[in-house]
């Protein structure tokens, strides 16, 4: 056995990949384009991991004690671990290079696709918004060390002088989050292949080893959660067997030193069983996770990294606060304790210094990537030389914590007075069935009534409008004739296909939370805060700083002119209180609860002002519902009720003869039912088309009362679907559940697509509505 190297005393668990300007983005897109080579990719990759570690050593930390993390992806972390062990799907098998590997095509053809070879499943990344592309494992799937990539990007780090620690998706979590290959066994588990798979992590550490690596990062997120297929008993004997193999029977030197990351959670369970293991140090997210309060077994050997600077949000950290849970630390009997990020940084954006036109006191609460590693070193430096050595950077944190808690605008007596004197009512509408009644009279709509989920394609002419308008080039006046041109062409549109509901199809929204958030008081945008969603594609989201109102309608000027244009019921169309939460960085002063009601009261203003003007159907998308579910079971109960009851505060405002419609972007409809339910929506949109509309017997099963739309069409694919497969879907559906239920729409907004596609697609969906309601 040859001795442990230290662990660095401050690290952070991962960057942002994607550049401060996007560079990756638009190579990679470049090169999907046809307008760059693979050589111009790889160099400007190159040229970012390089400034990445110039970067980070100019912040502080060290060049030769692994504390700069390796941690680049051209697309997604888990697709490259795909890639280093081999488990390529049979279906690109043709795209596998003699020696194993992918190159870059090959490589974003699996994560994209090919004609009707469909890419890697995409999901989402633990309770973040960053989506992952899913490993498909079957008994058959053969693993082997083909991919040499954090071997490549450990040397190049090396030969410029720098000692990086490779990070790479640990083997437990890879396999708890694969799915099984079509046709597997129904009692195969990806998990069962564990055993196999471990032979090529030990492979690669080797090569690391020899590569001269004296740390790599395993990143297990897996271990803190309850939300993945795998039962919690099976996962903490994987994870036992996993590092017996790894750490124990592959002793050091044939392997760098292993750093076992837990974030997004709680360890739990798990801690002790990974304390238990060789491993050599052990990283807690003490941000969403709390800090052991006694010793626990097997640490004293290892070093804590403890995760104490947030990665997923965007707040200065209160440095006294930190190091004070730095200091507690001493009673889990570590070997030692190092300072850490929670997560990777690459869920925040890179640098303040980025946005200059930020108000400058909003700007010094903030912290992005670049201001956190500061945070980390000045948090090591406290740890291991006394409080005494950062004495200046904790009263400067101090005072910006001090300046949040005390500027205009953070806390709002009117706005704590409304949300304070909430009473039950404010919560609860009518009965349904008189709701149900009093609508069918109003509405008067055929059986089988059609819409659309909101938005209408986003042509290159909107963008052009809203960029000149945004640079001054086009006066509001300009600007707002334009849409109305464009809203006008749109409710044509649908009044020639023969829609029932009619949408104003949301051209002057650049996105459907930043959009919400321009419009409010309490909330700030970006200029350049971009963060990876998923493969090349981000999104800049808001800054939710303040407390939460509305100085002035934001939506009826659009909806009642869309009405003016038509006798048909024209559909309003909002963000819910959960996605505009789940997709802003959200002050972290107080229960999510509260926030979520601040923006409630401020749309429930809006849907009061919609009904004022006459718009008889709202709907209030809540897509990110299923999204911020908490990992754990035991955190489920809360969470459902202060966002269920966020979403009823906005709605119930309303006449029994409104109609509230909400929209979901998922198809888990039995999975969170109870939810569904709870937020009493009159019609409930979600998405269907994928799964052949299977969720109709999901919901015929549940007695479900209220009426829903599953989506007849999938939105996501080009691809126009015929006449005879609505027909087929609508004709099931019919069957399943009573009419007066049912609802026909596609299944998401159409934004993305282009009229091309769009406008047969709903002709199609029209015709087929027709026919069955011919049978009826
Ligand atoms: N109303 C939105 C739209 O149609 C809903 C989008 C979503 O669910 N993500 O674009
Ligand atoms: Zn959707």
């Amino acid at each position: 056995m040859s001795e442990t190297p230290q662990f660095p005393t401050g690290s952070v668990l991962g960057y942002p990949r994607i550049g401060p300007r996007r560079e990756l983005k638009k190579a990679v897109e470049a090169f999907w384009a046809g307008r760059s080579t693979a050589d111009e990719v790889e160099a400007t990759a190159a040229a970012l991991r390089r400034r990445t570690r110039e970067r980070l050593v100019e912040l502080g930390l060290p060049k030769d004690t692994a504390a700069i993390p390796s941690a680049f992806s051209f697309y997604d972390q888990v697709l490259d671990a795909t890639a280093v062990v081999g488990a390529i799907p049979a279906r690109f098998a043709d795209l596998v290079g003699a020696d194993g590997t992918l190159d870059l095509a090959a490589y974003s053809t699996v994560a994209r696709g090919r004609g009707d070879d469909l890419p890697l499943e995409m999901t989402k990344w633990f309770d973040t918004n960053y989506h992952y592309l899913v490993p498909e494992i079957g008994p058959e799937t053969t693993f082997s060390y083909v991919g040499t990539r954090p071997v490549a990007e450990f040397v190049e780090a090396l030969a410029d002088g720098v000692l990086t620690r490779p990070v790479i998706v640990g083997p437990v979590t890879y396999l708890a989050l694969a799915k099984a290959t079509e046709g597997a066994p129904a009692d195969f588990a990806p998990i069962d292949r564990l055993h196999d798979l471990l032979p090529v992590y030990a492979d690669l550490l080797r090569d690391l080893a020899a590569a001269g690596a004296t740390w790599v990062q395993l990143d297990e997120p897996a271990l803190v959660s309850e939300s993945i297929d795998v039962p919690v008993e099976r996962l903490l004997a994987a994870t036992a067997d996993a590092y017996r193999v790894l750490a124990t029977e592959l002793a050091r030197p044939q392997r760098p030193a292993l750093f076992v990351a837990a974030p997004y959670g709680d360890l739990g369970a798990a801690l002790p069983v990974l304390a238990g293991t060789d491993v050599e140090a052990i990283g807690l997210d003490l941000v969403t996770g709390a800090a052991p309060t006694e010793a626990v077994p097997g640490l004293e050997s290892k070093t804590l990294v403890a995760g104490v600077v947030d990665g997923h949000n965007i707040w200065r950290a209160d440095l006294d606060a930190k190091l004070q849970v730095l200091e507690q630390l001493e009673v889990i009997g570590a070997g030692a304790v190092a300072v850490g990020t929670s997560t990777s940084l690459f869920h925040v954006p890179h640098d303040t210094a980025d946005e200059p036109n930020l108000d400058p006191t909003l700007r010094s609460w903030l912290a992005f990537a670049d201001q956190k590693v500061a945070e980390v070193v000045t948090l090591a430096e406290g740890l291991s030389e006394g409080r005494e050595a950062i004495h200046e950077q904790l009263l400067e944190a101090s005072d910006a914590v001090a300046s949040r808690r005390s500027a205009p605008g953070v806390v709002r007596p009117e706005v704590r007075e409304r949300t304070g004197g909430l009473s039950d009512d404010a919560f609860a509408r009518g009965s349904f069935d008189e709701r149900k009644e009093a609508q069918a009279q109003r509405l008067n709509l055929p059986p089988l009534p059609t819409t659309t989920i909101g938005s209408f394609p986003q042509t290159p002419e909107i963008r052009k409008a809203r960029a000149a308008h945004g640079k001054g080039e086009l006066t509001d006046e300009q600007y707002v004739e334009e849409m109305k041109a464009e809203i006008r062409r749109v409710v044509e549109l649908q009044e020639r296909i023969g829609l029932d509901v009619l949408v104003h199809g949301e051209p002057e929204r650049n996105d459907m939370v930043q959009y919400f958030a321009e419009n409010l008081d309490g909330f700030a945008v970006t200029e350049n805060g971009w963060v990876q969603s998923y493969g090349s594609r981000c999104t800049r989201p808001s800054i939710l700083w303040g407390d939460v109102s509305r100085p002035k309608p934001i939506t009826v000027d659009w909806t009642t002119y869309t009405q003016s244009l038509t006798s048909k019921p024209v559909k309003g169309m909002l963000t819910g209180p959960v996605t505009i939460l789940a997709w802003s960085f959200v002050r972290d002063d107080q229960p999510l609860r509260e926030t979520a009601n601040q923006v409630a009261l401020a749309l429930r203003d809006e849907i009061t002002d919609l009904e004022a003007a006459g718009i008889a159907v709202i709907q209030v998308d809540e897509p990110a519902l299923r999204e911020l579910l908490p990992l754990r079971a035991a955190d489920h109960a809360d969470y459902l009720d202060w966002s269920v009851r966020s979403f009823r505060l906005a709605t119930s405002g309303v006449r029994p003869d409104t109609q509230i419609h909400t929209h979901l972007c998922y198809s888990e409809f039995g999975q969170i039912m109870g939810a569904i339910d709870g937020l009493d929506a009159d019609v409930t949109s979600i998405e269907a088309a994928r799964s052949k509309m299977e969720i109709v017997e999901d919901i015929a099963a549940a007695g479900y009362p209220r009426a829903v739309g599953p989506g007849v069409y999938d939105i996501h694919s080009p691809r126009v679907p015929s006449v005879e497969e609505i027909t087929e879907l609508l004709t099931g559906a019919v069957k399943a559940i009573a009419l007066d239920q049912l609802w026909v729409n596609p299944d998401c907004g159409l934004k993305t697509r282009r009229y091309e596609e769009t406008t047969p697609s709903l002709e199609h969906m029209l015709v087929a509505t027709q026919a069955v309601r011919a049978t009826l």
